[in-house]
């Protein structure tokens, strides 16, 4: 173990090296183990990141939230297929707990990847529209159904009390149509899964219900009904506040609404994406912007 830590260390400096370098080869660092960062945020209420997408070689799939209740830990979703060891090794970094229940936020792979590694005896609870979605994948086609959620909802429900309570939302369609928010009210903490994934545009998936123009809206909703929070975990950043989740809804809102316009306007989805500014939102990005504004033209297309 030691010389494979060691061997990680020697591994990472020498990536950074090579980033200075013209072309540092991508399947370098693939070869690695994979690795989970964590975080803890309460006593009993941890985070497994390496959830920022981009590099192949440590994106892990989207923050895992790990809540150790008295009946055991609860997983907000459970990341990439394949890296289902990692979580598992993590978990039982901070508690001898055995993983009981899995809540998935949304149907992506990134989100549900390891429901089969953890077993048929893990209650596996989603959206009702997110099981709808999960039964279309590969992943859960066959012998495979068994790891679809056993338990879903429609628009509210409650797991467990006290303590160990958890609050599951369903406001509406925008990243899919089944995007679920999970609330831990005791510990006033907010897993937004990829209605809140980055500081950039929103991946509005069509396919599975997603919408950029309903987007705002859902945000609007969440930001009205759960006030009693001090921590966002976002899907694939880092943990933010309450008042970021605010920001992101104001961004969402202002880009669906010049997308819409510019459509409006018969503009070109060039256009729209060349005059829409992300400048007077702090450390936004504008990478995923394009790809919003045509999930706006897709949707309302004739
Ligand atoms: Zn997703």
């Amino acid at each position: 173990m030691t010389r494979l830590f060691l061997l990680g260390g020697l591994l990472a400096v020498f990536s950074l090296s090579l980033a200075a370098a013209p072309q540092p080869p991508p399947a370098a660092a693939a070869a690695g183990p994979k690795v989970i960062d964590i975080v803890k945020l309460k006593d009993n209420l941890y985070v497994l990141t390496s959830s920022t997408p981009g590099n192949a070689a440590t994106f892990s799939g989207g923050n895992v939230a790990v809540f150790i209740t008295d009946g055991g830990v609860t997983l907000v979703d459970d990341k990439l297929a394949g890296w289902g060891q990692a979580v598992l090794d993590k978990v039982k970094s901070v508690t001898s707990k055995p993983i009981t229940r899995i809540i998935n936020t949304h149907t992506h792979g990134d989100h549900t990847g390891n429901n089969n590694f953890f077993g048929a005896n893990v209650e596996i609870v989603a959206h009702e529209n997110t099981k709808a979605n999960m039964m279309k994948m590969d992943a859960f086609k066959g012998d495979n159904a068994k790891y679809l959620p056993a338990k879903t909802y429609a628009d509210k429900t409650t797991i467990g009390s006290g303590k160990d309570r958890i609050d599951l939302y369903y406001f509406g369609a925008g990243h899919t149509n089944g995007d679920t928010f999970v609330v831990f009210p005791t510990l006033r903490v907010l897993h937004t899964g990829d209605m809140f994934a980055w500081k950039d545009g929103p991946l509005c998936d069509r396919n599975n219900g997603g919408s950029c123009v309903a987007f705002p809206q859902t945000l609007s909703k969440v930001i009205a009904a759960v006030k009693d929070v001090d921590t966002v975990i976002p899907g694939h950043s880092p943990m933010q506040t309450p008042k970021d989740l605010q920001e992101f809804q104001r961004f969402v809102a202002d880009l669906s609404r010049h997308a819409q316009d510019s459509m409006k306007a018969g503009k070109s989805v060039d256009d729209a994406f060349a005059s829409f500014s992300v400048d007077k939102y702090p450390g936004y990005k504008n990478e995923r912007v394009k790809g919003s504004i045509q999930a706006v033209y897709d949707e309302l297309k004739k």
